[in-house]
């Protein structure tokens, strides 16, 4: 499979990379030379740290947007080969250039440390990098090949994603919609998958591969979108032995297709017959509200005898979403509804024009961490700066702090309220709209399940909910419903 492709090839990488270093060694030796013999002694400097003389070349590559650094060792007693994008956004740049940093600083640490204690020895570091593109998506692929003296070698692979039009880098929570439930199942297909591999089967340590295919998005933030399949990368030497190399999980999109986002979803039109059976917890989000009260809700049945018109607060989570939020904001104004918002931070950030015409539209924006992880999971200083960055990005952007906070996953225990002072906010009216991606749904279950005071949960980032939304606007207005927010539902 994908890693015996990838133990194959770096041989034949090795030698190319070799004689170019060589060549280009050779060249640039023959020109310091010819400088120093015109210059003073003065410029020589013992000390390689910062004066370290390399060859720095950019080309643009084939991929729009994309350049290619080339940076050379000119210093034969620490040669090295470094190939990396570059693009125009500065965030995706910065974060290439600090993992080639710390690669060349911790290579060149070593040779340092050689040069004291040996007189001979050999040294080696290449990078390069593949690029795929998948929907808009670049993946970056580079690949390392290390070794200095008698040190083992070593092969890694690193990913980077970017969104060449936005800047936004891909994670692995944005492929799979921040599900608990889709994370589950895509751990479930790795382990198979990994277990399926004859390459990798005999060389697999059981115990490493269970803690590294649990289901916790760190576990597969290694990963490149390639044309049709998803590709995951473990480490070298982590749940396998160094005979397997990098161990390398492929899986085509057509299997796990239910599982990603909307966007992703491949173009064959996606078998939605079977009806989801609200019986049953189906996700995360949806266990979390029987083991807790929702905060907010108590006070709307005591005042069940003044004749009052009937309330409902529309939550919309995980965006803003530049086009499915900008829909949802016309809707609501139809209507004359007011909603509330939970976003990401991390989306915030993005599309910062987006969160703020939600608060301008009169909306009420809430907290809904960073990154979307499963706080109950998360250490106190993660969940700490997930809530507080958020809140700050929030603030900058519409200039007022929001006073609401949603778990991902609607997870949280007492650890987490007691990090926040931000009111917990969950819902009672779940209207699977990640599930189902039906507009028509949408309604059935608002239908099904709505009462005076209840909150309901959907998500601006699928264009059904969009498409859903003007029916479940009507049918509510019909029915004597008014559109609140989560602040004013709980006056
Ligand atoms: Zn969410």
């Amino acid at each position: 499979m994908k890693s015996k492709k990838f133990r194959e090839r770096f041989p034949l990488l090795d030698i190319i990379l070799t004689c170019t270093t060589i060549l280009l060694v050779l060249g640039y030796s023959y020109l310091l030379f010819i400088f120093q013999n015109n210059s003073t002694s003065a410029t020589s400097k013992k000390d390689f740290g910062n004066t370290m003389p390399s060859t720095i070349d950019e080309i643009e590559s084939n991929f729009s947007g994309i350049k290619i650094v080339t940076e050379i060792s000119n210093d034969l007693s620490a040669p090295f080969a470094i190939q990396y994008p570059q693009s125009k956004h500065i965030q995706f740049n910065d974060e290439v250039k600090k993992y080639i940093k710390t690669i060349k600083y911790n290579y060149l640490t070593d040779i340092a440390t050689y040069k004291k204690s040996q007189k001979e020895f050999t040294s080696e570091l290449n990078i390069s990098f593949e690029t795929f593109e998948h929907n808009g998506i670049y993946s970056f692929v580079m690949v390392k090949n290390e070794y200095v003296g008698d040190n083992e070698g070593q092969i890694n692979i690193q990913t980077f994603r970017l969104n060449p039009e936005t800047g936004e880098r891909i994670t692995i929570e944005n492929v799979f919609d921040f599900r608990l439930q889709h994370l589950k199942e895509l751990s479930k297909h790795i382990e198979e998958r990994l277990y399926e591999d004859e390459t990798l089967i005999n060389h697999l340590l059981p115990e490493q591969v269970a803690i590294h295919t649990e289901p916790v998005w760190e576990n597969f933030q290694n990963f490149a979108l390639a044309e049709d399949e998803i590709i995951f990368y473990f480490e070298y030497n982590k749940i396998a032995n160094r005979d397997a190399g990098v161990p390398i999980v492929s899986i085509p999109y057509q299997t796990i297709n239910s599982l990603l986002t909307e966007s992703l979803q491949a173009s064959f039109v996606n078998e939605m017959t079977e009806k989801p059976d609200t019986s049953q917890p189906v996700n995360g989000e949806h266990d979390a509200i029987e083991k807790e009260e929702i905060p907010t809700d108590k006070e709307n049945v005591e005042n069940k005898d003044v004749p009052k018109q009937k309330r409902v607060a529309l939550t919309f989570d995980d965006g803003p979403d530049p086009k499915v939020t900008t829909r949802i904001l016309d809707t609501l104004e139809k209507y004359d509804a007011k909603a509330t918002f939970f976003m990401l931070g991390s989306r915030v950030e993005y599309y910062p024009e987006i969160a703020k015409s939600v608060y301008e539209a009169g909306h009420e924006l809430g907290n809904h961490s960073w990154t979307h992880p499963d706080l109950t999971k998360a250490k106190n200083d993660k969940i700490q700066k997930e809530i507080d960055r958020t809140s700050t990005i929030i603030e900058e952007v519409t200039g007022q702090k929001p006073e609401i906070f949603r778990p991902p996953y609607g997870a949280f225990n007492d650890n987490v309220l007691n990090l926040t002072d931000l009111s917990m906010i969950l819902w009672d009216v779940d209207t699977l709209d990640w599930k189902h991606r039906n507009a028509s749904q949408l309604l059935s279950y608002v239908k099904q399940n709505t009462i005076d005071g209840s909150i309901i949960l959907m998500h601006d980032i699928h264009t059904s909910t969009a498409d859903g939304l003007d029916a479940v606007l009507a049918y509510l207005a019909e029915n004597d419903y008014q559109f609140v927010t989560i602040s004013e539902l709980s006056e």
